[in-house]
């Protein structure tokens, strides 16, 4: 049982500076996110792309921001606990928050900060009679451990970065890792992916190091508590069994609001009702900045959650540090916000 002043649920950009906006009060957080890298939206959906309008900054990406983010909050050393994603939030008896992950890690908050977004990411499954079961063992919707796939027979699904990215990677000779056959399959043939992979994947194809097929999983069959194969259903109407060990599936991610919605919170829209003086939800010492909020005038931006962040790590205060005063200090200024920051 890991025990913190504060717990933030989603390192997306609001909940990273959500750390620092708490380290200088001496908040100290601990950060949980279902993806297994931090930047929340930012990383998802558009890590290249140019975001014109962070203060102070002409223009900056998504993967940029997330870096400076880390950067700021490195003085803090608050852990990130990455591919857990937060299943309960519950109240106990002396006040504090009990907060579990559905992967088992616990923690015992005395405040809790929901920055989580549009909800958890979670992958789009496959969805199959009786396929479900094999997810971990031989149906994979991420590849963790790439060593795993060396010398099996793998069928990947999908057309974008991510489908063929590990098709080429396991199907290439030279890969620590190669496979023993790989099947790319997809429902037609054109890809949402970057050029140079499509090209890649279409070379391994024609040396014969790997297979294409248009068309979709229809069925699978299962020998002895086994997938052995795919039943595809081809473009051209007929159904083929393709065999295999894994099957790997990249159908991209969706947001889920998920247990969120379970935590006992004032909700609105998909969205947690807040006030806009300390963004605390309908349970005192529940926090939620970012777009996971609503209020009058909300506008999902992200500067707006820096915003929040900030009164929300004074309305944090009360619960962790009663007896402080709780007076702003300017960065620029004071001795112990520069001690804390590691700073001259
Ligand atoms: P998110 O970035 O959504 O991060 C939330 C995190 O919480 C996620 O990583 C999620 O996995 C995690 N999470 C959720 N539930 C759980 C759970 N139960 N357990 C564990 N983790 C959980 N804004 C701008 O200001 N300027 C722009 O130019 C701009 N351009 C955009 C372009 C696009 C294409 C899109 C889609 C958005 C853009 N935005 C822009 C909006 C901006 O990205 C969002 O306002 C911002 O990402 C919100 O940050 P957040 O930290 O609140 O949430």
């Amino acid at each position: 049982m890991i025990e913190t002043d504060a717990l933030i649920v989603g390192a997306g950009p609001v909940g990273l500076f959500q750390v620092f906006e708490l380290g200088l009060l001496e908040i100290g957080a601990h950060v949980v996110d279902s993806l297994p890298q931090p930047g929340g939206q930012c990383i998802e959906l558009y890590p290249d792309k140019p975001i014109y309008d962070i203060p102070g900054l002409l223009a900056t990406s998504g993967r940029e921001l997330v870096a400076r983010l880390l950067q700021q909050i490195a003085p803090f050393k608050a852990p990130l606990h990455l591919d857990q994603e937060v299943s309960l939030v519950q109240r106990q008896p002396d006040g504090r928050f009990r907060v579990e992950t559905r992967r088992g890690l616990q923690f015992m908050a005395k405040t809790v900060f929901i920055a989580g977004g549009v909800g958890a990411f979670q992958p789009k499954p496959l969805r199959v009679d009786g396929l479900a079961a094999f997810e971990g063992s031989q149906l994979h919707y991420r590849v963790q451990d790439p060593a795993r796939f060396a010398g099996r027979h793998i069928v990947v699904v999908g057309g974008g970065d991510s489908a063929l990215d590990w098709a080429n990677h396991l199907a290439d000779p030279a890969s620590p890792h190669r496979a023993a056959s790989v099947t790319l399959l997809h429902r037609r043939d054109a890809f949402q992916a970057l050029p140079a992979g499509v090209a890649r994947m279409r070379a391994l194809c024609e040396a014969g190091q790997m297979q294409f097929a248009t068309g979709q999983v229809a069925g699978i069959e299962v020998q002895q508590g086994r997938l052995v194969a795919a039943k595809v259903l081809g473009g051209d109407g007929v159904t083929r069994v393709v065999p295999l060990d894994d099957l790997l599936v990249f159908f991209g991610l969706s947001p889920r609001l998920g247990p969120i919605a379970d935590w006992g919170l004032a909700i609105e829209r998909k969205q947690l009702v807040v006030d806009t003086e300390k963004f605390e939800t309908s349970e005192p010492g529940i926090f939620a900045v970012g777009d996971i909020n609503t209020y009058p005038g909300k506008k999902k931006l992200i500067l707006c959650g820096f915003h929040e962040a900030t009164l929300a790590a004074f309305g944090a205060l009360r619960h962790v540090h009663p007896d402080k005063p709780g007076h702003l200090q300017y960065t620029t200024t004071s001795p112990r916000l520069h001690e804390l920051l590691g700073v001259e």
